[in-house]
């Protein structure tokens, strides 16, 4: 166990703290995070590799749909107008669902930030995962923490050049690989990667990259904190989000102040001293450049590296770890209530200690119990209710449909036998990736025969259209009345479409007029 002043004090400045706030245009004071190691950073890596290995890989993925579709598994197939997802497919007017995922997603990063806070900043926001990318990178190339400072500050030589160049090589190659990769999600991946390389590629796609490359590289490797302290709105909207039962990255003062390198002095001397020993160890790994000791801030990302850096303080010490921790504002008010005797005196550790020097049994911890209130459960219910209402609409849509327009001008024809025709554009819609013969017939409006243009069947009540897989065909149609049949009126009747091999069926309402039905 090491005392307070062998702990390694790191010459660290919080740049971002809210006294040090830069204005809005001052040049960009650069941080240099530490490398933190512990249980946060561990979980940090793996959302890492799972994110990132979603992105790149997920175009790569193959789904067996047949020979009349494509087989990319998640695919946006613009020039058809589909999206392919897996086993779904998305037509152009079935758009809700895509607007009923991005419902869910919303309502989703509502639970999660009045649950745990900004975890979506510091896990999964793609801000994050990129700048920590190229922060491996940067680390690999310049070394961790003193030595980025150390090379930064030294005059250009062929070495610092050399380890420069080598930097932002790998994060441009990166960066072009992100780009790259979201192309990817628009066409068969495959045959896209040989395009792109042999300059056979749309021009849209090569400036898709391009874009998205200089974006990258600049949010990732160049803006980093910026981007989330100066351009994302979401650390403005999440304070409505968050309650006094939310978990949010806290320093828990209560116990922690006085703060000193000399605890043993302080003691000796009869004066008050809490557990942090002024390191700056977490100041040292904030990738946001902030001291989470001066409280709550809008540039906390919720990211906990600061808590792995403590906690390995903590160990050296002696002392139990959760000097910084995940902890409600509920819990952390009555643990300074308690550290202060209710406010009436500054803070004394001693308060928080039981005789033995161990934490007392009276300090309020986070329960699991309090992620099940009133506010979580309600985005929680919103959440399941859209989830399972677009899953019964999925479930249970058409993959046969018919949509019928009759001819306006003219809106029936007398023919020279007195019989009346009318003219429809039928519409017959196969959403499935296989050719089938659709049947189409009248009902109701008796005595009325049907003739399709083109469609080399005698003329009657029904008809077999072949039509392609996962296209639409439409079809002239002209529906005749005898005259003994003419009432004399508007006439309602429906167009029936089905399936016989799979049983499906759509029906439209039409009208067919007449000339009296017309005065
Ligand atoms: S203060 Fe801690 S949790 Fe917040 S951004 Fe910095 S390291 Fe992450
Ligand atoms: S809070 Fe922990 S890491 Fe930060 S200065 Fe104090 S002891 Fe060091």
């Amino acid at each position: 166990m090491l005392s307070q002043t062998e702990i390694e004090r790191i010459d660290a400045e919080a740049v971002n703290a809210a006294g040090r706030r830069q204005p809005l245009y001052a040049p960009r004071k650069k941080i240099f995070p530490k490398r933190a190691s512990g249980q946060f950073r561990r979980f940090k890596w793996l959302i890492m590799a799972i994110t990132l290995g979603i992105y790149y890989l997920t175009p790569w993925l193959r789904w067996d749909r047949g020979p009349y579709a494509p087989d990319q598994a998640v695919l946006v197939d613009l020039a058809n107008r589909r999206f392919y997802f897996f086993f779904i497919e998305i037509w152009p007017q079935e758009f809700f669902y895509v607007a009923g995922l991005l419902v869910m997603a919303g309502i989703g990063l509502f639970l999660i930030t009045s649950t745990v806070g900004r975890a979506w900043c510091g896990y999964t926001c793609p801000q994050t995962v990129w700048v920590d990318l190229f922060l491996v990178v940067e680390r690999a190339v310049e070394g961790d923490r003193n030595a980025r400072i150390k090379l930064d500050g030294a005059s250009w030589s062929m070495g610092k050049l050399a380890k420069r160049f080598s930097k932002h090589l790998i994060w441009v190659v990166i960066a072009a690989a992100t780009g790259g990769a979201w192309v990817f999600y628009f066409a068969d991946a495959p045959t896209l990667l040989v395009d792109i390389f042999t300059g056979r590629a749309a021009p849209v796609a090569y400036m898709t990259i391009a874009v998205l490359t200089a974006t990258t590289y600049l949010f990732g490797g160049l803006m980093r904190e910026q981007v989330c302290i100066y351009m994302c709105p979401w650390p403005r909207i999440q304070a409505a989000m968050l309650d006094e039962n939310s978990l949010t990255v806290t320093y828990n003062d209560w116990r922690g102040e006085p703060r000193s390198r000399h605890a043993k002095k302080m003691a000796a001397a009869g004066e008050s001293v809490g557990d942090c020993v002024d390191c700056n160890a977490c100041v040292a790994v904030c990738p946001m450049g902030i001291d989470i000791r001066d409280g709550q801030q809008l540039e906390c990302i919720t990211c906990a590296l600061c808590i792995d850096a403590c906690d390995s303080v903590m160990d050296k010490t002696g002392r139990e770890r959760g000097l910084i921790s995940y902890a409600t504002l509920s819990d952390y008010n009555a643990n300074m209530a308690l550290a202060t005797a209710g406010g009436t005196d500054v803070i004394r550790p001693a308060r928080v200690r039981d005789a033995g020097g161990a934490l007392s049994g009276r300090i309020a911890q986070f329960h699991w119990r309090k992620i099940f209130r009133p506010r979580t459960l309600v985005y929680f219910c919103a959440w399941s209710l859209a989830g399972l209402v677009m899953l019964y609409a999925l479930l249970t849509r058409d993959r046969l449909e018919v949509n019928v327009l009759h001819d306006r001008n003219p809106q029936f024809v007398l023919l020279s036998d007195g019989a009346v025709r009318n003219g429809y554009t039928v519409k017959l819609l196969n959403m499935i990736p296989e050719p089938r013969v659709i049947f189409l017939s009248l009902e109701g409006l008796p005595g009325a025969t049907m003739q399709g243009v083109g469609i080399d069947q005698p003329e009657g009540r029904s008809l077999a259209v072949p039509v392609d897989p996962d296209r639409l065909r439409e079809v002239r149609i002209f529906v005749r009345l005898p005259m003994e049949r003419v009432t004399g009126v508007n006439e309602r009747f429906s167009f029936v479409v089905e399936d016989k091999a799979s049983f499906e069926r759509d029906v439209y309402q039409a009208t067919f007029n007449t000339p009296e039905g017309a005065r």
